[in-house]
């Protein structure tokens, strides 16, 4: 995996746009290119592309859309938006990159509805922690797995050359950075060299090298992994190859609601409408309605690394309209019990403790309440009989990357870019800020996208001689 001298080249065919990586940002980029007019062949190491998309939720913010509007939620804007992306952030992210994203997503869905006929609708119920409006967007399915389909669908129908079990292992560039080509392997331990005018880097970021994770994020070096194997850092190392600038590598988006040992995303809309999470002594530990990234090292902080959600039968109906969490009920991740007690004795928690802790709980709900954590308690309160389901933390991906401009063209530390390649979702700097608390939730398939839309844009300009 490194960079190559453009001079040793030998390749048998050329794309005028060339993508690594069939996920979101990947599709997105391969369509956008497209309807420019230019060819495009993306290129995907595994058999079949799933990416950490098709492990998402696959839940994408936007604002001032036709689908909110539709619901009567007139008053988001993309200024809005992105004011709640800075906030989430502490300040500490790039406000025109908040901007740009937040200014792009919504079109970007749009177009999709319109010229690719895949559906959106809006999450309705709860709104996740840190957004001012209800903007979560998913296709009518709700699974990361289903968008995906509906963009390789897309991908294939709009004449996108998807090449699977085709690694990409390194670049061909001038000397000035321009890159010329990529040499791919196959799983037979074949390779060839192809082509092309612009590339597009969207093989998101590190998550899966314990290397980098260690070196960036020692907080999560023993952490479970819960994104796609095959984010193995490889735009971080191309880039750096080529000059660019990287940044922001202590961000991530970790989660602090897998059950465990099933290891079955729990959707954290159960904690923000009532239920609460206890550690193994009985006792809650944080304000649950900080965000479910920063849960990670919260939940992670506890003995043994793990914590129960505890919540009751109206958030159980709750649940059950995510796809994830009935899973998490098919394989037997959650427990119910008629009384406290009982939840106690099933889940092994010190049945004192547990009785005074949810006693308390009660007591704020019933007025409203702030808890010592600042947390406050707006939901009804909870009523028997009661769930519970053991979780840990996990990283599910990383959120610095590749610096990159309003067209998603990667920049080199002076600040000017590169000469035609591009960068999206996972390969790119995110909006988080330097460290987990600054995942917004969405700002991963919201990069995805937008980027992806804005880098197929660019390549395709860029492709074209512009
Ligand atoms: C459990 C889970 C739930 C999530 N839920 C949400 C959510 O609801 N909303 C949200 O916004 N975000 C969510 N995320 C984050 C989201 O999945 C990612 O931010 C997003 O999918 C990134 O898209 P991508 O296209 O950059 O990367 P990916 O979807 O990972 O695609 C990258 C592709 O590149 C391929 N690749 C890598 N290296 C190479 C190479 N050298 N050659 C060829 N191919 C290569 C990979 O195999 C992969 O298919 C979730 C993540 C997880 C793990």
């Amino acid at each position: 995996m490194s960079r190559r001298p453009a001079a040793g080249l030998r390749a048998g065919w050329s794309a005028p746009v060339l993508v690594i990586g069939a996920g979101a940002c990947g599709l997105v980029a391969a369509l956008a290119a497209r309807a420019a007019g230019q060819e495009v062949v993306v290129l995907e190491r595994d058999r079949a592309p799933t990416g950490s998309t098709a492990l998402a939720s696959g839940f994408i913010p936007a604002a001032a859309t036709r689908w909110q509007r539709a619901i009567g939620i007139d008053d988001d804007s993309p200024a809005r938006f992105a004011a709640d992306i800075v906030a989430k952030a502490k300040h500490r992210g790039d406000p025109a990159a908040a901007a740009c994203l937040a200014a792009a997503i919504g079109p970007t869905l749009e177009w999709l509805a319109d010229a690719h006929a895949i559906p959106f609708e809006v999450l309705e119920g709860f709104i996740y922690p840190g957004h001012s409006r209800l903007r979560m967007h998913a296709v009518p399915e709700r699974t990361g797995a289903a968008l995906l389909a509906r963009l390789l669908a897309a991908a294939e129908a709009a004449g996108v050359a998807v090449l699977t079990s085709a690694q990409a292992e390194s670049l061909f560039a001038d000397a000035d950075g321009a890159v010329r080509g990529v040499r791919v392997t196959r799983p037979d331990g074949s390779a060839e060299e192809i082509g092309c005018g612009a590339l597009i880097l969207a093989c998101n970021g590190y998550g899966g090298d314990k290397a980098l994770v260690r070196t960036h994020i020692p907080e999560m070096a023993e952490a479970l992994y819960f994104g796609h194997a095959g984010n193995q850092g490889d735009a971080l190392r191309w880039g750096a190859a080529l000059g660019a600038e990287a940044r922001d590598l202590g961000a991530y988006q970790g989660h602090g609601g897998v059950a465990h040992p099933h290891g079955v995303l729990i959707t954290w809309a159960l904690l923000m409408q009532g239920g609460v999470q206890v550690n193994r002594d009985g006792h809650r530990f944080w304000n649950e309605h900080e965000g479910y990234s920063e849960a990670a090292v919260a939940v992670l902080g506890q003995p043994d690394g793990i914590a129960f959600d505890i919540y009751d039968a109206r958030l159980h109906a709750l649940g059950q309209t995510f796809e994830d969490y009935r899973q998490a009920e098919a394989v037997g991740a959650i427990r119910r019990a008629e009384d406290v007690a009982a939840l106690a004795a099933l889940c092994g928690l010190p049945g004192a403790t547990l009785a005074a802790t949810l006693a308390e709980v009660q007591a704020l709900a019933e007025r409203q309440g702030t808890d010592q954590f600042g947390r406050n308690f707006a939901a009804p309160p909870l009523a028997p009989p009661f769930y519970a389901v053991r979780v840990t933390g996990a990283l599910f991906h990383t959120q610095g990357g590749l610096v990159v401009d309003a067209d998603a063209r990667v920049l080199r530390p002076d600040g000017t870019a590169l000469p035609n390649l591009l960068a999206g979702g996972g390969a790119a700097r995110g909006v988080s800020g330097p460290a987990v608390w600054g995942y917004l939730s969405g700002n991963g398939l919201l990069a995805a996208m937008a980027y992806g839309r804005l880098a197929g844009q660019a390549a395709a300009r860029l492709a074209a001689g512009g």
